[in-house]
């Protein structure tokens, strides 16, 4: 079977907003248990999800990470603050707001009787989605399940799984596709096709939030990031400018020959600069504030010195640096 690429229908009555998601001041107290006492997961957050991209939502286990998606899924209350999902607000209208957004949930509970199909019709039926317009054949194919359309859910392999609950979260074309931790305890291979599941529905205009301890996928898919620590919002922005933000490289030197200690007059050449040198045998790490100095002016200075460098390599940071960073500040 062909498929047909989809055309989500948007469902909002907004216009004016260039925001998916908005938060203001939103605040979450779990009652808790007579022992535990209440519990405050979110301590006024205020976030801007924009339309149309990959925004990640950070945070170590017991951020509030799972409490503010559960927030626009309608499945946990908010106890104070403001929410707008693609424009219309979460109190006011929760049906719709609910209508604007997809949970592809952490758990794989699947109902293991009825196959992937089946299972899709009936969370249209659930959404009142009219039969002449659902799209069951088109998700799966989008989701790359058309074999198994007719298979039992139960013989469905992990990826596969995975694969259906993101199908079963389309169901009503939302605009927004929300994936909690979507590829934890899945191997390499599953992650990258998930990866490109998630990157081929963003190029078809579904704005993507997710959720992730994986640093490294954070950066290979957000273009924007929010990092949330004991339910406050530590930091949102730009991938990019989040990982110049970590303010720091390392160039990596391999010397001709592996020495005790650097010649001293290397060592003079880099005085005063806010860097330090790390040498062992035949390689010298030199980590450097990128606002005080380059590599280039690194290597110019060295070049004057008895140093016999080989080959040179640098090492970026990455969001992991930025993240540790940031949430030890705490
Ligand atoms: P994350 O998804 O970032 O791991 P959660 O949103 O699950 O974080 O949890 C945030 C905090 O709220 C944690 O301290 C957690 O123990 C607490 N919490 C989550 N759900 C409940 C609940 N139903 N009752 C009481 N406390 C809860």
């Amino acid at each position: 079977m062909t498929s047909t690429p989809l055309s989500f229908t948007w469902q909002s009555t907004d216009t004016n907003t260039e925001m998916a998601i908005t938060a203001r001041n939103v605040i979450k107290t779990y009652k808790g248990s007579s022992a535990t006492g209440p519990k405050q997961a979110l301590s006024g957050i205020d976030l801007n999800v924009p339309k149309g991209g990959i925004f990640g939502l950070l945070g170590p286990n017991g951020a509030g990470k799972s409490t503010f998606i559960n927030i626009l899924g309608g499945t946990v209350v908010k106890t104070s603050g403001t929410v707008t999902v693609w424009g219309t607000d979460l109190d006011q209208d929760p049906r719709q707001a609910r209508a604007n957004i997809g949970i592809v949930p952490q758990e794989l509970n699947i109902d293991a009787f009825f196959t992937p199909r089946e299972t899709l019709e009936m969370m249209a039926g659930m959404f009142g989605v009219p039969e002449n317009e659902r799209r069951s054949d088109e998700i799966l194919a989008e989701v790359g399940l058309t074999d198994q359309a007719h298979a039992y859910a139960r013989t469905l392999s992990g990826g596969m799984r995975r694969r259906l609950l993101v199908a079963k979260a389309m169901v009503h074309q939302p605009p927004i596709l929300v994936l909690d931790e979507p590829t934890a305890g899945v191997d390499v291979t599953l992650r990258q096709k998930l990866w490109q599941l998630i990157r081929e529905l963003n190029d078809q205009g579904v704005t993507i939030i997710l959720t992730t301890h994986y640093l490294e996928e954070a950066e290979a898919l957000c273009d924007r990031i929010a990092i949330i620590n004991h339910g406050q919002l530590i930091t949102e922005a730009a991938t990019t400018d989040l990982l110049a933000r970590a303010g720091h490289k390392t160039l990596v030197l391999t010397l001709a020959d592996a020495i005790d200690d650097l010649p001293q007059p290397a060592k003079t050449a880099l005085d005063g600069y806010d860097l330090t040198i790390d040498h062992h045998g035949d390689t010298t790490r030199i980590t450097f504030a990128t606002s005080t100095i380059s590599t280039g002016d690194i290597l110019q200075k060295l070049a004057d010195t008895p140093l016999q460098i080989k080959d040179i390599s640098t090492e970026e940071p990455n969001l992991e640096d930025v993240f540790l960073s940031l949430t030890q500040d705490q």
